[in-house]
C-alpha cells in the first residue's frame, strides 16, 4: 500500500489504485487525492448526475462535472450550480 499526503483531507492515506483519467488533472488527483476522498467525489458526482439529470458524455455535462470535481477536491465550498 502506498500512502500519499492528501490535499483534501490533509491526512496521509492510501493512494488510489489507478489514475482516474489520463489528463494532467488525472495525474494531479492521483498524486494528491487519497482513495477515500476520491470515493466521496464519485458519490457526489452520482448525486449531481441524478439531481440535474445529466448525461455524462455530453460536453456541457462533462465540463460541469469537471468544474465541480476540482472544487470538491481542491477547494472548499459548496458545489457549483449549473449555469
Ligand atoms: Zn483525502
Amino acid at each position: 500500500m502506498t500512502t500519499i499526503h492528501c490535499a483534501r483531507c490533509g491526512q496521509d492515506r492510501e493512494r488510489q489504485a489507478f489514475k482516474p483519467f489520463g489528463t494532467e488533472l488525472g495525474q494531479r488527483i492521483y498524486d494528491s487525492i487519497c482513495k477515500g476522498c476520491w470515493g466521496e467525489w464519485l458519490k457526489t458526482q452520482q448525486q449531481l448526475i441524478n439531481h440535474y439529470g445529466l448525461i455524462p458524455y455530453q460536453p456541457s455535462a462533462k465540463e460541469f462535472l469537471l468544474r465541480n470535481m476540482e472544487q470538491f477536491l481542491f477547494e472548499q465550498g459548496a458545489p457549483d450550480s449549473i449555469a
